[in-house]
């Protein structure tokens, strides 16, 4: 076994991942835990980690209630919308309902806010959106966070949770490694909320060998939010529902203030509105879901996805237009230099200036995640005065193991809460923690040090596979003995691409193809066992690589359960090509067996507790 050192550390709040959500809980616990014991966990530096790690533009969910703009029962609205009915209304409408708080609260604590001139409210970049010069944004929350836990330990990955061996089915903290200094790290905790962000890199990305680490959502995002609890056997939902984005091409700059505030659209090479074209189609499809306003995000994907197959692209931005305008011209170009700074960059290497030339877009490979456009993750019990008997469980988004919580890209069924519902949600989960424990619900939690020595044992396993293997190398990297973990990876996303409806196969999959890809991916876990690495960082990659391949077992069994095509733009069931709201108007929750590995799925009801009364909009 690896001769590490071993430190321990109990704690009665243990936060795991300090991005948007994890510095809201951090932040929260401390409120209301005055006398508890508040750790944070991050992979990386809490100053600039997560997927706000360079600072954003817009914070994109806002309500604005002080002036009467939304209510929180809109936003519902336009969440159940945009998913093609699929939400948890309880989560969305509790998170709606306290976001304003979070983002007046980020403005205390200094981050510059765009004011409308006139009327001295946040500038709106859309009906959800308001601007920020927000290059700073995640240095600020983390701030509050460094301020409210007692420590904070930065570059050490969580691999494992701990449970309590005195009452099944109750968390007892979590283990992982400093990657710098290799060093065993037991935090024995009452409560862990999980906060880990979502997943890139399971599928296939666009951009490959050099530019591989150009993908739209974080690169370092690896599923760890999913994957930790999968192993522990808490229930997951709509791991179906990944999201693929339409954005600018190569350097995946978001469209979002272009679509909203510079008012640019889309064409087809040929300069036609191809949405349009589209429209039969996709009403044979969905039926009457094409017709709503605004329509889904996935519908307008769909479109895009058909016009290149019929032969109509590249898809352009027009910006030309709206270029003219001086104005205009200094917030697009903002827009990426405090945001996405490689899509300046990639306009520059490639001769673009939008005053001059409409940049092309694309639609991304799929991403996993819980708080964009998609609501893949955790299913929790929502709040007492809102959540129906069947999403209730005690303390709000506690998952179905006891004590264990989630917040952000980690929750299921509650989408559109970007960075600020994140930070929200962050805050709603502590609280609800910090009540477990003074409801004493974790009293007497027992995790023996056979537990914490069989967790070191198998995390630094992969460094021993290559300390032994690496004398029978028979070229280059290539070993009988091991896979890399970036082998592993490219193999990962080569099963994802092809089987489970990545860009290869234009998004499509079957209940054959799905099967075929659960049967290899079944061998890759097998393979994971012999995976090597050669030092400290390649054990991360290792780890990140174990927690993608067990979160697209979980979205393939989802994909194969759901024998509909709910979402086409997102992904297409070829065997199932229309949406079918007689037998899938539902959720889909999943529990893996942590002995058996083996999954079982269910469907569970949508409950609408919120009416279907027109949006109001905002101007
Ligand atoms: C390109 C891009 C543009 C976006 N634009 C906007 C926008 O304009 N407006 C907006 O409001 N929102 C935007 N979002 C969405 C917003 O960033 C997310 O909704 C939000 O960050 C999710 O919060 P989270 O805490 O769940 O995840 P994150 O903020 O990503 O935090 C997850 C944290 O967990 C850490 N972690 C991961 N695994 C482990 C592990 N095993 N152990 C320890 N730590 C771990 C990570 O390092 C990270 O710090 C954008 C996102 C992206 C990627």
């Amino acid at each position: 076994m690896a001769k590490v050192k071993t430190h321990y550390e109990d704690c009665d709040v243990l936060v795991v991942g300090g991005g948007m959500a994890g510095t809201g809980a951090a932040f929260e616990a401390r409120h209301w835990g005055r006398d508890l014991k508040i750790i944070c966990v991050e992979k990386a530096n809490i100053d600039r980690s997560g997927a706000v790690a360079q600072g954003l533009y817009a914070i994109n969910c806002y309500m604005g209630m002080q002036w009467d703009e939304n209510q929180p029962e809109d936003h519902v609205r336009y969440a159940r919308n945009d998913l093609m009915g699929l939400v948890r209304e309880d989560l969305g409408y509790d998170m709606a309902r306290h976001v304003d708080s979070a983002v007046h609260m980020f403005e205390e604590w200094g981050l510059p806010m765009m004011k409308d001139e006139k009327t001295g409210r946040y500038l709106r970049e859309g009906k959800w959106q308001i601007m920020i010069h927000g290059e700073s944004y995640k240095p600020i929350v983390a701030e509050a966070a460094k301020k409210s836990a007692d420590k904070i330990y930065n570059r050490i990955m969580i691999t494992h949770l701990l449970m309590d061996e005195s009452k099944e089915n109750r968390v007892g903290g979590a283990v992982g490694f400093n990657m710098r200094t290799g060093d065993y790290y037991v935090f024995r905790a009452k409560t862990v909320i999980v906060a880990a962000g979502g997943a890139s890199h399971i599928f296939k990305p666009r951009a490959v060998g050099e530019g591989m680490g150009r993908t739209w959502y974080a690169p370092w995002s690896n599923g760890s939010a999913y994957a930790l609890p999968i192993a522990v056997g808490a229930k997951m939902t709509q791991m179906e529902n990944r999201i693929v984005l339409c954005r600018f091409k190569d350097g995946y700059g978001p469209v979002g203030a272009y679509f909203l505030h510079l008012k640019t659209y889309t064409q087809n090479a040929n300069g036609e509105n191809y949405e349009k074209k589209w429209y039969e189609h996709t009403k044979k499809l969905v039926g009457e879901y094409i017709d709503h306003h605004p329509v889904p995000t996935c519908l307008r994907n769909h479109a895009f996805i058909q016009e290149v197959a019929a032969g109509g692209g590249p898809i352009h931005m027009v910006t030309k237009e709206a270029f003219q305008d001086p104005h205009l011209e200094t917030v697009g170009w903002e827009n990426f230099l405090g945001m996405t700074v490689g899509q300046a960059v990639v306009w520059a290497s490639q001769n673009i200036d939008p005053k001059y030339t409409n940049p092309e877009l694309t639609t991304s490979e799929p991403y996993v995640m819980g708080s964009h456009a998609t609501c893949s993750g955790a299913w929790v019990s929502g709040p007492e005065d809102l959540s129906p008997p069947e999403y209730f469980w005690g303390y709000n988004r506690m998952l179905t193991v006891d004590g264990l919580f989630g917040a952000g890209d980690t929750v299921g069924g509650s989408a559109h809460k970007f960075s600020s519902g994140s930070f929200t949600e962050g805050r709603l989960a502590a609280k609800a923690a910090v009540k477990y424990i003074q409801d004493q619900k974790a009293d007497g939690i027992n995790v023996t040090d056979k537990q914490c020595d069989d967790f070191r044992e198998t995390i630094y396993k992969p460094l021993e596979n290559y300390t032994i293997g690496q004398n029978e190398i028979t070229g280059g990297t290539v070993s009988p003995s091991y896979i890399l973990p970036i082998q592993g990876l490219q193999r990962l996303q080569k099963i994802m691409d092809e089987y489970v409806g990545g860009i290869t196969s234009n998004y499509m999959t079957n209940e054959n193809m799905l099967k075929r890809g659960l049967e290899l991916l079944e061998w890759l876990q097998e393979d994971l066992e012999n995976v090597g690495a050669e030092d400290y960082h390649q054990l991360m990659r290792a780890w990140e690589l174990k927690h993608r391949a067990l979160t697209s077992q979980c979205v393939t069994e989802h994909t194969l359960y759901r024998e509909e095509t709910r979402w086409p733009g997102y992904y297409y069931r070829g065997d199932h090509l229309k949406l079918d709201d007689e037998n899938w108007h539902c959720l889909t929750v999943s529990r893996r067996d942590p002995k058996t590995g083996k999954f079982i799925l269910e469907k569970v009801p949508v409950y609408h507790i919120v009416d279907e009364k027109e949006e109001k909009q905002v101007s």
